[in-house]
């Protein structure tokens, strides 16, 4: 099987095991999808939708976040770990949409990426999840799983990935292929115990590379 075959099955099998995966960060507006990606960086999605409650309470639009104090958010996003950098780059970020985009998220990849605080993934995220576009996003759990299922060979680096799983993926599945991804990372191809491989959708294809 080639690589682009071994995908297509598993996008297959991952659709009839996950129909519904989606993002699983809270937003109802996009800047506020910008907002919970950069709280998520070493967080769990989970912490990051209860500590955005409590943010919006405070600041229920982008401009009352755009304006208010990098201290007072960070007292607010601390929980959600490395405060400071998060707090000054969502300050920074809502400024910029603020005052260049007219409080709009732009829909364009290049764009996104020069916005403070937003990495590809982030980028990506917004691509696919916002905007429908094509989107791969290279967080923790696809880089471990497209290695172990041997969609890429000893892969880690997030720009390498998303480079050879683009070359594999096609464009329309990428977003929700990553979704599943990430569930299917949570409940069965774990990280932090051996991989449930017995009661895996994908046994029979899988590579199982370094388990
Ligand atoms: S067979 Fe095992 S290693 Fe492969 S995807 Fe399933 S759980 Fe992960």
């Amino acid at each position: 099987m080639t690589k682009k075959e071994l995908a297509l099955e598993v996008i297959e099998r991952l659709k009839r095991e996950y129909p519904d995966a989606g993002c699983t960060l809270d937003y109802d507006d996009a800047w506020k999808l910008l907002v919970s990606v950069r709280l998520a960086a070493q967080c769990t999605d989970e912490r990051v939708n209860i500590i955005v409650q409590d943010l919006y309470k405070y600041y229920p639009d982008l401009n009352s976040l755009a304006e208010a104090d990098v201290e007072d958010i960070e007292r607010i996003v601390r929980p959600c770990g490395l405060g400071k950098s998060k707090a000054r780059d969502i300050s920074a970020c809502m400024k910029v949409l603020r005052d260049e985009y007219n409080g709009k998220v732009p829909d364009d990849f290049n764009l996104l990426l020069k916005l403070p605080g937003v990495g590809r993934k982030s980028a990506n995220l917004i691509m696919g999840d916002v905007f429908g576009k094509p989107a791969i996003v290279t967080d923790t759990h696809c880089i471990r799983l497209v290695n172990r299922i041997g969609l890429v060979d000893g892969i880690k680096e997030p720009k390498k990935v998303e480079m050879a799983l683009w070359d594999i993926i096609p464009p329309e599945e990428g977003s929700d292929f990553c979704h599943r991804l990430v569930f299917h990372g949570r409940d069965v191809c774990t990280a932090r115990t051996k991989p449930y491989c017995d009661k895996c959708c994908l046994e029979d294809i899988c590579a199982k590379a370094g388990i």
